[in-house]
C-alpha cells in the first residue's frame, strides 16, 4: 500500500484563482483501458480517475468535531450534495456522517505516510490548524484543503483522509464548502477536470490547454476555485466522470 495521491486546495489573491489540487508524482494507477465499457466522457477524461473508492458500500465519514457547527453543517451539506450524485448514479447513497472524535495520528506525518487509521470502508474529515503540521505534510499556508488516499496497483483505495485547514480558508471563507465538495470528489476516485501540471498526459487534459473544454472549467473538480466563483453543487463534468467512478468495480 502506497500513497498514490495527494491533493491540496492553493490559495493566493483574493480576486483570482485558487489552486486547488497538487499531487504526488505516485501517477495515476487506473489505466485507460480498465475503464472501457463504461461511459467515461470524453477522450481526453479517460485518465482524470484515481483509484476508485468501494461504493459497493456505504462509506462512514468521520468528521472531527473539532469543525465549528457552521463547517459541520457544511460538510454535511457537501455529504448530502454526493449522496445525492450516489443514489443517481448507483441506486443507493454513498456517504454515512458522523461527528465523531478523531485521534491525533489521523492526521499522516508526511504525504507519503500510509500508517495513519483507516480501512477502505471509512474515512474521516480533519479539521487542521497547525501551521507546522501542515508544513511537515508538505503544503503551504495557500492549501486549503488535501485528500491523502492510500492504494496498491488498481485496487480500492484502501485507506484516506480528508484534511481541512481552516486556518487557510480564513480570508475567504466562502470557498469553505466548494473545497470539501471538491475533496469528497477526491474520495470517490475523481482526479481533476483537467491536469493543473499540463504534462500532456495522453487521456488527461492540461487546464492550461488552448480550448479546455467550458464544463472541465465550470467543475467542482477544476484545481481552481475562487471567493467569487464558489462551486456548491456538482456540475456535468462532475456527475458524467461520477458515474464512471462510483461504478468502476477492479
Ligand atoms: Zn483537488
Amino acid at each position: 500500500m502506497k500513497a498514490n495521491k495527494v491533493g491540496t486546495d492553493l490559495m493566493k489573491a483574493a480576486l483570482v484563482a485558487v489552486v486547488a489540487l497538487v499531487s504526488t508524482g505516485c501517477g495515476k494507477v487506473l489505466k485507460q483501458k480498465e475503464f472501457e465499457g463504461l461511459s467515461c466522457g470524453a477522450s481526453d477524461q479517460v485518465k482524470s480517475f484515481m483509484n476508485p473508492m468501494d461504493a459497493t458500500i456505504v462509506q462512514t465519514v468521520t468528521i472531527d468535531p473539532n469543525f465549528s457547527a457552521l463547517e459541520i453543517a457544511k460538510i454535511q451539506s457537501a455529504i448530502d450534495t454526493w449522496n445525492v450524485e450516489g443514489v443517481r448514479s448507483t441506486g443507493h447513497e454513498i456517504f454515512r456522517a458522523q461527528v465523531l472524535s478523531v485521534s491525533a495520528q489521523s492526521v499522516p506525518s508526511n504525504a507519503q505516510d500510509c500508517g495513519f487509521p483507516g480501512a477502505s470502508g471509512a474515512f474521516s474529515i480533519v479539521k487542521v490548524t497547525s501551521s507546522s503540521t501542515w508544513t511537515n505534510l508538505g503544503f503551504t499556508a495557500s492549501n486549503p484543503g488535501v485528500t491523502i488516499r492510500c492504494a496498491s496497483g488498481s485496487e480500492y483505495a484502501e485507506k484516506q483522509v480528508v484534511l481541512l485547514n481552516t486556518t487557510n480558508m480564513a480570508s475567504m471563507p466562502n470557498i469553505f464548502e466548494s473545497v470539501i465538495l471538491h475533496e469528497l470528489g477526491h474520495a470517490i476516485g475523481l482526479d481533476h477536470s483537467c491536469d493543473m501540471t499540463n504534462s500532456k498526459i495522453p487521456g488527461f487534459a492540461g487546464c492550461s490547454a488552448a480550448g479546455t473544454d467550458p464544463s472541465y472549467i465550470e467543475a467542482v473538480m477544476y484545481p481552481y476555485v475562487s471567493a467569487t466563483n464558489t462551486k456548491e453543487d456538482l456540475r456535468r463534468n462532475d456527475e458524467e466522470r461520477a458515474t464512471c467512478a462510483l461504478n468502476y468495480r477492479p
